[in-house]
């Protein structure tokens, strides 16, 4: 080997086996093999020397490369081994650390809500029933008392398949499937996924979920109706909230009501939330239309009671505060406050 080159080699030699930490064994590195390093200048002499010179020259830089490179690894494996041993020796339990935060998992306020529903209806003896999704006319409208000409049949309110089926736009279509078959007297709630072709904002959506409910037996009176909604109401919003019943029409219910609250947000007073009324519409309810009864074949002489239907999302959004139903299906629920 050309002197100066074994020469060299001994100085990185020792210069490695001197470096006592991983930062000082990098400097040596750098200082033969980065691009200022000594190795690189030899390499930069090739060019100056005769050509029958320049081929062993470079083969010998090359070889004293490697052989540095190998003692260089040799030796960082023995320092950090020698680090770790160090630090296992001082505790490698480091207790100043900040703690992980652990994100705990939680069901989503819609089935929390739905849980609590069902609890609180399975106490006064109601069921739950289901339907399909994809309704028929006679389901969705007709046995409700919904005429053909009626315009909630409007595609501009309601979603048709390309079959002809109806994507149902209520769960009351539960009801009329649970009533054609029953045995009275009945209690169901029937909770479930409804459409319309809503443009969404932050008061409606194209999908959401409703809780119907129905309760058939004799001489059932609005107090019977009144009593039930008040207790589910102050169940839900967890305080004695005032309530107040206003006439309203539903073609499946004759009277037809509408329970409202006393707005949450400002406690009556009046809000741009409750359109400065004082009061929110939360549950349209009703004592069940005869003609409701006969097209599922029963007799309205003998059986009455009577129906409601809760917007389950608008629920959530009073009894946390949400001012956008959007917000419920975002994937960052933690947007929400409350939960
Ligand atoms: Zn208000």
């Amino acid at each position: 080997m050309n002197p100066s080159l074994s020469e060299l080699q001994e100085q990185a030699t020792q210069a490695i086996a001197g470096a006592d930490d991983l930062n000082a064994l990098d400097q040596v590195r750098v200082s033969y093999l980065g691009k200022k390093g000594a190795i690189k200048a030899l390499l930069k002499q090739t060019g100056a020397l005769a050509p029958e010179e320049r081929r062993p020259f470079g083969q010998a830089v090359n070889a004293l490369r490697d052989a540095v490179t190998t003692e260089l690894e040799a030796r960082k494996a023995t320092l950090q081994a020698q680090a770790e041993a160090a630090r296992l020796e001082a505790g490698w339990l480091d207790v100043t650390l900040p703690a992980d935060t652990p994100r705990v998992g939680k069901e989503h306020p819609i089935t929390g809500l739905l849980r609590e529903v069902t609890d609180h209806f399975h106490g006064l003896g109601f069921t739950v029933a289901s339907g399909p999704e994809i309704e028929d006319a006679f389901h969705n409208f007709d046995a409700l008392n919904i005429p053909a000409n009626h315009p909630a049949r409007d595609v501009w309110d309601t979603f048709y398949t390309e079959e002809g089926g109806i994507p149902r736009t209520h769960t009351s279509s539960v009801q009329i499937r649970t009533l054609e078959k029953a045995t009275l007297p009945l209690r169901i709630i029937a909770p479930g996924k409804c459409f319309r072709n809503e443009t969404i904002d932050a008061t409606h959506l194209a999908a959401f979920n409703q809780c119907e409910g129905l309760f058939i037996d004799k001489n059932v009176t609005v107090g019977h109706l009144k009593a039930t909604l008040e207790g589910l109401v102050e169940r839900l919003m967890g305080y004695k909230v005032p309530t107040r019943f206003r006439p309203a029409f539903y073609p499946f219910v004759e009277p037809g009501l509408d329970l409202d609250i006393e707005c949450i947000f400002c406690k009556g007073s009046g809000c741009s939330i409750c359109k400065h009324s004082g009061w929110i519409e939360v549950i349209p309810c009703g004592m069940v239309h005869p003609n409701v009864l006969r097209a599922c074949g029963h007799d309205p002489e003998e059986w009455n009671g009577f129906a409601f239907g809760m917007g389950f999302d608008r629920m959530v959004m009073l009894r946390y505060g949400i001012d956008d139903l959007r917000r419920l299906y975002d994937g960052n629920l933690e947007l929400v406050r409350g939960l």
